[in-house]
């Protein structure tokens, strides 16, 4: 019986092209920064996103957490919506290794300048500093939902809005956009207008991209430089990484335009499956499926731990809903029969009281 794996769209597996590519890679030693291979693909992303330098990087994690070393001391605040990966997915890394709290404000889908405005005004009651002001593009944990880049929306002001009232008020901005080629691809807004945002921006191979590892920190050359000495201290220095950098000048050249077909395909998955009674599917705007469950069923493992067993790989996004992450390894008749599947499990389960 073949396997899907939805867990997450980091499960895809180097296509025979990618790994022709990274083995045809010229290498070299990138703690001494010559890697060639490292070095085209570092221009190449800064050039995308219009910015003067890019670091490449084992994973986004490191790329936030070398972000947040960049832009703030110890004891000072960063301001995040709740579900924010840097603030829930990084095992507190930001206070443990900055000695940075992330302080939450707006809701799911971002937050507005009022939001961002009305934390700053606590430091005068001796709250801490708000020194960064952190956005994410797409928004992982609300389902790949695009955070608009200008304009007020309801909850949520655009990105361009946010990042000028931080700025006036003399914090630094993060753009985690691991998966900001999805938000690009679906909304058009080039990423150059993306990466003229924030202080530093972050960008995922391994995602969407299909690549096996890497993330890029782009920013102005004297950031980047400061950025590779954290590189080297949180111990990210790798040596012949062009291997791995080959891997996403291949996925910029193949697998960005395609991320249509994932988002395409997840509206469809979703569409097949939004008459279930378990739960309830909200539109994906991009490649992550999200579906929150509905009562008697009370918890999304008990509808995630039986779908593995029948070979649908998936976890709950958060306790209460289940995530269905749509990659370049699922093609159409993927999604058919991972649907087929979906409908057999859970049309033989009772509630979970
Ligand atoms: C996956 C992800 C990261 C972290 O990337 P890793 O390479 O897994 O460390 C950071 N931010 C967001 C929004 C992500 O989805």
């Amino acid at each position: 019986m073949r396997t899907f794996d939805l867990r997450s769209d980091t499960v895809t597996l180097p296509t025979p092209a990618m790994r022709a590519a990274m083995a045809a890679a010229d290498v070299g030693d990138d703690a001494y920064a010559d890697d060639p291979t490292v070095a085209t693909l570092e221009q190449r992303v800064a050039g995308l996103l219009g910015a003067e330098a890019a670091l490449w990087l084992p994973t986004g994690t490191m790329s936030n957490q070398i972000a947040v070393a960049l832009h703030t001391r110890r004891g000072d605040a960063l301001a995040c919506h709740p579900g924010a990966h840097v603030r829930v997915h990084e095992d507190a890394s930001a206070a443990a290794l900055s000695g940075v709290q992330a302080m939450p404000i707006g809701g799911r889908r971002g937050y507005t300048v009022d939001d961002l405005d009305a934390l700053v005004d606590e430091c005068a009651c001796g709250w801490p500093p708000v020194a960064l002001a952190w956005l994410e593009n797409t928004i992982g944990d609300a389902g790949g939902v695009v955070w608009p880049i200008a304009d007020r929306h309801d909850g949520v002001d655009g990105l361009e809005l946010v990042a000028a009232a931080a700025r006036a008020r003399g914090c630094k901005i993060h753009l985690d956009g691991a998966r900001l080629w999805n938000a690009h691809v679906v909304t058009g807004v080039p990423l150059a207008r993306y990466g003229a945002l924030a202080d530093t921006t972050s960008v995922a191979m391994s995602k969407g991209l299909g690549a096996p590892a890497g993330s890029l920190l782009c920013s102005d050359a004297q950031t980047i430089a400061r950025a590779r000495r954290l590189k080297h201290a949180f111990g990210g220095a790798m040596r012949q990484a062009g291997v791995l950098a080959a891997a996403g000048l291949h996925a910029l050249d193949h697998h960005v335009t395609r991320l249509a077909d994932d988002h395409r395909r997840a509206r469809s998955l979703a569409r097949a499956l939004a008459d279930l009674p378990h739960w309830e599917v909200a539109t994906p705007e991009t490649n992550l499926v999200v579906a929150r469950v509905r009562p008697p069923w009370r918890h999304a493992e008990s509808l995630c731990a039986p779908l593995r067993a029948a070979g649908v790989l998936c976890y709950p996004n958060v306790a209460r809903e289940v995530r269905l992450a749509v990659h370049l390894g699922l093609d159409d008749a993927a999604i058919d029969e991972v649907v087929a599947r979906i409908r057999t499990v859970l049309g033989g389960l009772r509630g979970d009281g």
